[in-house]
Formats: structure tokens, C-alpha cells, sequence
């Protein structure tokens, strides 16, 4: 399919009329064409927010959340088509797809109904006879930069509190589901969103830094947020303080699933295997290690790879589990990373096969730190097993990180559990539930180089607003001169 740009409420071609292509991951044909972007057009996109900023801002709550609810709606209803481009783009299965629409939607009803939730607060003041308010201002134009691996939930979490606060929002699309993100964009537009409210920016791999550069530096965009690798978060991180611009930073993740040696096996099993394999193992927050507690470990190891051994793993447009990854590349990664885990001492105890852009769940037994799966983010269905002799080997491996974003412990001890998750240190973490999951009420967000800010609930609203001092005085106040 051919697409076009979301600028100002219209249909629009890159301002040179350059186009590039996305290939199907599976069957290697072209998925879709997409504008290629150059800073003229992230320039023009940052102008037709900024347009629209003095009137949506000033909408009543009322107002907004109407819209809000209706993108969630239009957004419900658009998932059919939307799966059908999202495995097309990404490789994913339907169900995924079908989740990142509900998901997303319950972001656009959440953002709608935080609108009469944006609220200040009366502090005391000094001075006689003041009265003096916090107030929250929305901030501007608010550039969302978000990734193709939980497309519909990031790039719609990218815009929506943002927009629930009056703030407009440029969302600069993934180079590898450019359709995907615009069906977002077309969703808004759906639901009536003033022109200028919500833009889609697409651009070729190569002008990726030009384009995030120029929006950056566009002296309508007041903030930042970016959902990707540590690595481009960095990058964007470093130019967003050159021009003083807040950023918020959600990046890589190598969640730590700690399997006590109490922990009920079966329900463990299920929260791993859920955590390791969904989406093929690229979520921020799958389970990229498994810390097991050596009394429970053989019983726990066996039944996980039953479990691993048992997900099919294919064609994402046929009934699978696994569909495929994103490219052709991540899926040669993880021969790589396997390779590199037998030669160090690993035994593959699940899966281990791959074809074409299809891998199998992969589990690793007696990982080890210098094999590159203990430290590195697989971001694909390959995971590494961890033996531990008790709970503080298992907090120091679970801690063994840079990264910090989600982590969960399984324990029938809950006191026990606490304990371990108290001590672990990363943005999430569940106790006898999967590393993998989110609700738009939550506040998200990791620490270390998960990045920071955070997205979701209350917390959102901290991120998209700028608190504002304003008091009402006494005209007749003594001065000292
Ligand atoms: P990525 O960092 O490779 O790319 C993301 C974006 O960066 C793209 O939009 C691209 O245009 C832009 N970019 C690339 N080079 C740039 C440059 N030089 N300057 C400015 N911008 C540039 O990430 P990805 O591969 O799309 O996503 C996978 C990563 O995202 C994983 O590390 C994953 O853990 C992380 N992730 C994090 C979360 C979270 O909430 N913490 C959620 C999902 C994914």
C-alpha cells in the first residue's frame, strides 16, 4: 500500500515527493511505500501543530476527552485492517495487533478521562491577603518518537496524554511500520480532532537523524518523548539538551523473572513463558532472564521447556504463537547469540531452530556472564536460564544490569517476595505475574538505562504539563519605597 504523511489535518507527500519502501518481513515484498521525509517536512509538521496549539488548549475538558473517546472508538473499530498491515509491516500475529488496539484504545479513554483530572493546587502564602495557585499549563508541541515492536500501544501512548493535556502532537513514525503509525493519525481524524492536533511524520532509515534532529530543534517543539534503544535515546537525550528541551526516555529493558525455590511450578511456568515468548520476545519488557533458585530449578527448567518446545512458531497470518520477527536480520541475531551461548558452555534445552525470519522459543540452560545473552537485550525469542543458590545470588544476577525497566518474582512466600522485589532495581515489577504487561493507568517508566520520565495515569500528566505560579494580591500592599 502507498500512504501518505498526516500534516495539518491533510494528505501529504514529502515536500522533494521521495518515497521508501518497507518490506513484508516474511515474504520480502514491498508492505509499503511511505513518504520520505527531510527536515523541510518535519519544520512544515512542527508549524501545523504549532498553529493548532492556541485553540486546543484552550478546549474545555469536556472537549477534549469527546474526541479522545471517539479516536478510541474509530481506533476499535479500525482493527481489522490495522492487524492485516501490522503483520504485513512487522510480522506480527493478529492477536498482538488485536491487543495493541485494545490496549491503545483503553490509552485514548484513560487520556479522556484525565482531562477534568488535570488539576492544581492552593498553596499558603506569606504575603497578606494572597491567594496563590499552582496551576498546570499544557507545554506546546509535544514530538512523539515511538517503535514498531507494540506499535498501536507505543506510538498511541507517544500522543495521547500529551493531547488529553492541550498540548498538539507531532508522532514521528517507525521506519518499519509507517502504516501502522499513520492508522493513528487516521484515527484522530476520524474522531473529528481539530486539523494541526495530531501529525504523522514518516521518514526513510537513513534521514532518520536529520529528521528527529530538525524536529528537535524546531522552535515549536516545547518536549520530547522517545521509546526506543538506549542507544538512539541517548542521541536524542544529548540534542534535546542542546536546545533545553525536556525529554522523556523510555529505552531497552532486560527484564529479571526470579523464580523462588517456593514458587507454585506451574504458574511460574505459565508467567515465563508468557513473559519470554509473547511477540516473539520483543517487548521492552519480556523476560530476558531467568534467575532460577537451584531447589526448585530442575522441576521448574523441565516443565518451562515442555512449555517453550509446545509454541508454534510460523507464518504469523496462520494460528501461531511465534509469528515472525520484525527483519530477516534480528532473526539471523539470534543464531548469533545462540552460537555464541553453546560455544561458552549453554545447552540449548528449547527450540534453537530458525527459518527465514521465524524463530523458534529458544531456552538456554547455564548461562553464564560473558556469554553475550546474559548481558545483552536478545529482543527475540531466545532466552537465557540462570541457577542461583538463594535469594541474594538472585537479587545481585537479577541486578547484574544496566538496565532497569521491568522485573517479576515468583513466590508462594509473599513476605519473601517483597523482600526480593524491594531490592531489585528497575521501574516495574510484579510479584507472581509475567515482566510483560501494562495499563494505561499506570505509571511506566524504568530507571538506570531504562531511561526516565514517566508515561501513564497521574504520572503522565506530570510529564505532559508545566506547573505554573500565579497569585491574586492585594492592589494595596505596603512596599518599602
Ligand atoms: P531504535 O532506537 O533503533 O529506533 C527508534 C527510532 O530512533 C526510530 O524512529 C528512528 O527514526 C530513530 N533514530 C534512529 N537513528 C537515529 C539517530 N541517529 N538520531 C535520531 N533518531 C534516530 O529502536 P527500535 O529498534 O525501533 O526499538 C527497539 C528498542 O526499543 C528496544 O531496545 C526496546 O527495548 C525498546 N523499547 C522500549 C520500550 C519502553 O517502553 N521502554 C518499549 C518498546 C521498545
Amino acid at each position: 500500500m502507498s500512504i501518505s504523511m498526516l500534516i495539518g489535518g491533510q494528505d501529504v507527500a514529502a515536500l522533494d515527493g521521495s518515497t521508501f519502501d518497507r518490506l513484508d518481513p516474511v515474504t520480502g515484498e514491498v508492505a509499503t511505500t511511505a513518504p520520505a521525509a527531510k527536515a523541510a517536512d518535519a519544520q512544515a509538521a512542527a508549524k501545523a501543530a504549532a498553529a493548532a496549539f492556541p485553540a486546543w488548549s484552550k478546549t474545555s475538558p469536556a472537549e477534549r476527552r469527546a474526541v479522545l473517546m471517539k479516536a478510541a472508538d474509530e481506533l476499535e473499530a479500525m482493527a481489522p485492517e490495522i492487524i492485516a498491515i501490522t503483520t504485513s509491516e512487522t510480522g506480527a500475529t493478529a492477536p498482538w495487533t488485536g491487543f495493541n488496539c485494545m490496549l491503545a484504545a483503553g490509552m485514548l479513554r484513560e487520556a479522556g478521562a484525565i482531562t477534568t483530572q488535570i488539576t492544581g493546587e492552593i498553596i499558603p502564602a506569606n504575603k497578606p491577603g494572597t491567594l496563590a495557585m499552582a496551576q498546570r499549563k499544557p507545554l506546546g508541541v509535544c514530538l512523539g518518537i515511538a517503535p514498531w515492536n507494540a506499535p498501536i500501544i507505543l506510538g498511541t501512548r507517544a500522543v495521547a496524554t500529551a493531547i488529553a493535556c492541550g498540548n498538539t502532537a507531532i508522532l514521528k513514525a517507525s521506519e518499519l511500520c509507517p502504516a501502522t503509525h499513520l492508522a493513528i493519525g487516521e484515527a484522530f481524524r476520524r474522531a473529528g480532532a481539530p486539523d494541526g492536533v495530531m501529525n504523522v511524520v514518516t521518514n526513510a532509515p537513513e534521514d532518520a537523524a536529520e529528521v528527529v534532529g530538525a524536529l528537535i530543534a524546531a522552535p515549536e517543539v516545547r518536549h520530547i518523548n522517545f521509546t526506543g534503544s538506549t542507544g538512539v535515546g541517548r542521541i536524542i537525550a544529548q540534542t534535546a539538551a542542546t536546545h533545553l528541551k525536556p525529554v522523556l526516555l523510555e529505552l531497552g529493558g532486560k527484564a529479571p523473572l526470579v523464580i523462588l525455590d517456593d514458587a507454585d511450578v506451574e504458574a511460574a511456568v505459565n508467567g515465563a513463558a508468557f513473559g519470554a515468548f509473547m511477540n516473539q520476545g520483543q517487548i521492552c519488557m519480556s523476560t530476558e532472564r531467568i534467575i532460577v533458585h537451584e531447589g526448585i530449578a530442575d522441576e521448574f527448567i523441565a516443565a518451562f521447556a515442555a512449555k517453550a518446545n509446545a509454541l508454534p512458531a510460523g507464518n504469523p497470518r496462520d494460528q501461531v504463537v511465534l509469528g515472525s520477527l520484525v527483519t530477516p536480520e534480528a532473526a539471523e541475531k539470534m543464531d548469533a547469540i545462540i552460537a555464541d551461548a553453546t560455544a561458552k558452555g549453554g545447552k540449548v534445552i528449547a527450540g534453537g531452530k530458525r527459518d527465514g525470519s521465524v524463530v523458534e522459543a529458544t531456552l538456554i540452560d547455564n548461562a553464564t556472564p560473558d556469554m553475550t545473552i546474559y548481558a545483552k537485550e536478545s529482543f527475540g525469542p531466545v532466552k537465557p536460564i540462570i541457577r542461583v543458590k538463594d535469594d541474594e545470588e538472585a537479587i545481585r544476577v537479577a541486578n547484574d544490569t544496566e538496565y532497569g525497566l521491568s522485573a517479576a518474582v515468583y513466590s508462594q512466600d509473599i513476605q519473601r517476595a517483597m523482600s526480593v522485589a524491594d531490592r531489585i532495581e528497575s521501574g516495574i515489577c510484579h510479584i507472581n505475574g509475567p515482566t510483560v504487561a501494562d495499563e494505561a493507568q499506570m505509571p511506566f517508566g524504568g530507571v538506570k538505562d531504562s531511561g526516565y520520565g514517566r508515561f501513564g495515569g497521574k504520572a503522565g500528566i506530570d510529564s505532559f504539563t508545566s506547573v505554573r505560579w500565579v497569585t491574586i494580591e492585594d492592589p494595596h500592599q505596603h512596599f518599602p519605597f
